[in-house]
């Protein structure tokens, strides 16, 4: 399997956890992460983001470690009930051609504004 430890250049998410760059991080433990999404496509659109560099997509981590999948969708929930009302799109692009382009697993949360609704057929808006 090849993971990102056998990259030279971290992610921009790697340089997020390890702090080298900011971030707005709205939750943090030992496993992951969560920040606001740069340029974000809902109202509401956080990333989680597992800290170890070693999982590029969402089914290399369900591969090699599903109870750290399972707490990416945990933190998910957590997330979108402190700020969208508990109800949330998860989404992971996996590979270039469905639009990934940070090779650092991670889940995108989006959810609308408060008695808003995310539109059908998009990522968000
Ligand atoms: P993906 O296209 O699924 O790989 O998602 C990568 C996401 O990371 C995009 O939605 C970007 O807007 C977001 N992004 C890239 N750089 C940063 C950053 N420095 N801080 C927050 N979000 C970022």
């Amino acid at each position: 399997m090849v993971t990102m430890s056998d990259s030279a250049e971290p992610t921009v998410f790697t340089r997020i956890v390890a702090r080298e760059i900011p971030a707005d991080i709205v939750f943090e433990n030992d496993t992951v992460v969560a920040f606001r999404d740069i340029k974000p496509q809902a109202p509401v659109h956080l990333l989680v983001v597992p800290k170890t560099e070693r999982y590029r997509t969402v089914s290399e981590l369900a591969a090699g470690d599903p109870a750290l999948l399972a707490e990416v969708v945990a933190t998910a929930k957590q997330l979108a009930v402190q700020h969208c009302g508990g109800e949330f799109r998860l989404v992971f692009n996996e590979g270039e051609s469905a639009g990934q382009t940070v090779f650092h697993v991670h889940a995108h949360v989006l959810g609308a504004d408060p008695g808003g609704a995310l539109p059908e057929g998009s990522l968000g808006q």
